[in-house]
């Protein structure tokens, strides 16, 4: 099997559209088109996971987060990040990170992280603003069906997380006429035509565009296919960062802050001051989540458990939630366990193997 049939499938989950734009998420070293021996998962990837992946004749690793974030002018190994790559190159590793993208789906890190604390009705915290759009087709009656399967075979029509195959269709007719050059499909050069049409409405998620404008040329009939694209207000409820859920029984908060180290195996949680309620709701980020601290107030949660909150930010808990920081490796450990999962479902003929190293680069004294 190759590189890019798993990349491929890992993108029809995660997008690469979906990633926000500091990131750099993507096949980052290798080629897709080499066989792979064996996948190697991780948080990180670092030298320690590429000797790793060596040693137990891995050439295809998947991390979360991405070896390179900026733009590399000089390779020669001056600091960990160049020595990565080079030692990549090297022994023919291929290095793929699934990072931003994988945050912002259902059944990416986020969920995982609320799967870890139980967490009932979930929901993204903040949904994705700007990756719907919408394309309005004009299709010959004789080419509707196929042309409406077409988009729907390429992603169009989804709604929500329950409902693909969506689309509104009004009958009407539409004219043209065909100039000196024309192949016309329908009519004669030179003579206004009129033909029975239907207009054929579709949403779409922005990271399919590309596919859904190919499947609409391959099935459309006419030499010039009409169409309108327009961009949408609309969020998608099934993509964005954060998740929001609820504990099925309510706990104190001292309880809840137990529970949390328990399930996200924590050796220290730095919190704000706790309020004297019961924890019922529960907003979580895996990561750096300090732009979410509104939406989580918003939606009602008791605690915003999540990393890399400083001194300064801490203030705008306010008395109105708990904030509470676990720790930036710790909030995305099991992102591991969730990339080997998503990856051996889909394909049980290589061997997935999780890192047995522990990246973290903070150590804890105490
Ligand atoms: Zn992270």
């Amino acid at each position: 099997m190759k590189i890019k049939e798993v990349i491929q499938y890992l993108e029809q989950l995660a997008p690469l559209g979906l990633q926000e734009s500091y990131d750099n998420a993507g096949l980052i070293v290798g080629d897709a088109n080499n066989e792979i021996t064996k996948v190697l998962v991780s948080l990180d990837c670092t030298e320690a996971i590429i000797e790793e992946a060596v040693d137990k004749g891995c050439n295809l690793i998947i991390s979360h987060h991405p070896i390179i974030f900026q733009g590399l002018k000089k390779i020669n190994g001056k600091n960990y990040v160049e020595r990565t790559v080079i030692k990549a190159i090297e022994h023919k590793i291929a290095l793929y990170a699934i990072h931003t993208n994988l945050d912002n789906i259902t059944g990416g890190v986020n969920s995982k992280i609320a799967d870890k604390l139980g967490l009932v009705n979930q929901a993204i915290l903040e949904p994705k603003k700007n990756v719907l759009r919408k394309m309005v087709v004009f299709v010959p009656r004789s080419h509707v069906e196929d042309v409406r399967q077409a988009l729907f075979d390429a992603g169009a029509g989804k709604i929500g997380k329950h409902y693909d195959q969506c689309s509104f269709n009004t009958a009407g007719y539409g004219t043209f006429r065909p100039l000196l050059g024309a192949e016309p499909t329908i009519g004669e050069i030179g003579l206004q035509e009129r033909v029975e049409e239907t207009r054929i409405e579709v949403i779409y998620a922005r990271s399919v565009e590309r596919k859904v404008l190919l499947a609409l040329y391959e099935a459309h009939p006419y030499e010039e296919v009409a169409y309108d694209l327009f961009d949408l207000q609309n969020t998608a409820g099934e993509m964005g960062a954060g998740m929001i859920g609820n504990l099925t029984e309510p706990m104190d908060e001292l309880e809840f802050l137990a529970y949390l180290k328990e399930n996200l195996k924590l050796k220290v949680i730095r919190h704000t001051a706790l309020l004297g309620k019961k924890v019922s709701r529960v907003a979580v980020c895996g990561g750096a989540g300090g732009f979410l601290l509104g939406a989580a107030k918003r939606s009602g949660a008791d605690f915003f458990v999540t990393a890399d909150y400083k001194y300064h930010e801490f203030f705008d808990a306010e008395n109105e939630i708990v904030i509470a920081d676990t720790g930036h490796f710790e909030s995305e450990q099991f992102t591991q366990e969730l990339l080997y999962d998503i990856i051996t479902k889909k394909f049980p003929n290589f061997a997935t193997l999780t890192t047995e190293i522990d990246t973290n680069p903070i150590k804890y004294y105490s």
